[in-house]
């Protein structure tokens, strides 16, 4: 059975015909019209069409960055993509009538995705932190995509780590994307430029190139600079010590990490490692989970919105 999904982000909306197995069969992609929520459920409708071509159009699934209800009926808030308690569902249903539709948030349909096709397969509690410029998550637990009693679980970028720590946009303090982000990489790659010794390197890309950014320490990293690896290093030590306090409470067998970050592959995995060993409870008796890199990089969340809306709608 094939679905679809749409994968609606700040900057663009991305949609795909997808199969069973995963695999995407046709795709298609418009720049995101951010300020008028009227426009992008407009555009959602019209990539669902022209990916249904002349036939019927099969379950379709849309993921949005933000809050829904538990109903899974309305968007509360997308701060991103300007929805303000809208009803998404009703909405693209007068665009689609007849159509079978979900909506989600987007962080679930990449864990759904990682879970079914990518780093999870084969293992039923699985946790995914997408460490872009914050922090995302999501978590399956028993083979079910974790959602909670009001529909907003797996925040995890906004648990707390650090008491009295750095102010978060969320309104709390010492939240763990203010440590474990690309934006935190960031900053401890300006922390060590500004100290001298092994931020030589760091200092000298900032000089030449104005700022540090993704790019430029991402170079760094790559190329094995010691600053650069010792800032991924204290990224990556906040991350193990998260899942630390995660896997107490989740016991999942798999630590999957995706986003931009995840480029760093085993570089950012080792110092995850090493800090979770540091940290977990019981130390030395626990249960070793496996912290791997996502697999499913730029196609998750379309995959995950798919899949998720066949396996709603699968009849049989
Ligand atoms: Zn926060």
């Amino acid at each position: 059975m094939q679905a679809i999904g749409i994968d609606i982000g700040g900057t663009k909306i991305a949609g795909a015909l997808v199969d069973d197995d995963g695999r995407v069969l046709r795709s298609e992609r418009r720049p995101t019209p951010a300020a008028d929520p009227d426009a992008i459920v407009a555009h959602a409708v019209e990539i669902v069409r022209s990916l249904a071509g002349e036939g019927g159009i099969p379950p379709v699934g849309v993921v949005v960055p933000g809050f829904l209800d538990a109903q899974r009926e309305r968007v509360y808030y997308a701060p991103n993509i300007s929805f303000r308690d809208v009803p998404l569902r009703a909405l693209l249903a007068e665009g689609l009538p007849g159509a079978s539709i979900v909506i989600d948030n987007d962080a679930n349909a990449a864990g759904w995705a990682e879970f079914r096709f990518g780093v999870g397969r084969g293992v039923s509690d699985m946790v995914l932190l997408t460490i872009g410029t914050g922090v995302g998550g999501a978590i399956v637990a028993d083979g079910r995509l974790l959602r909670g009693g009001f529909g907003v679980a797996g925040e995890i970028g906004h648990a707390s780590l650090v008491p009295d720590g750095l102010a978060c946009g969320c309104g709390q303090h010492g939240c763990i994307e203010q440590y474990g982000s690309g934006r935190a990489l960031l900053r401890f790659a300006g922390e060590i430029a500004d100290a001298g010794g092994v931020g030589l390197q760091l200092a000298a890309a900032r000089r030449a190139d104005g700022a540090l950014d993704a790019t430029n320490v991402g170079r760094l990293i790559a190329e094995g600079d010691p600053g650069a690896l010792a800032a991924l290093g204290q990224l990556g030590g906040w991350l193990g010590r998260a899942c630390a306090s995660l896997g107490a409470v989740l016991d999942p067998r798999v630590f999957a990490f995706g986003g931009g970050v995840a480029a760093a592959g085993e570089l950012l995995l080792e110092p995850i490692r090493e800090a979770f060993h540091a940290h977990v409870p019981a130390r030395g008796f626990h249960p070793e989970p496996d912290f791997r890199i996502a697999e499913l990089v730029n196609d998750a969340g379309v995959v995950g919105a798919a899949d998720l809306a066949r396996a709603r709608f699968a009849v049989g």
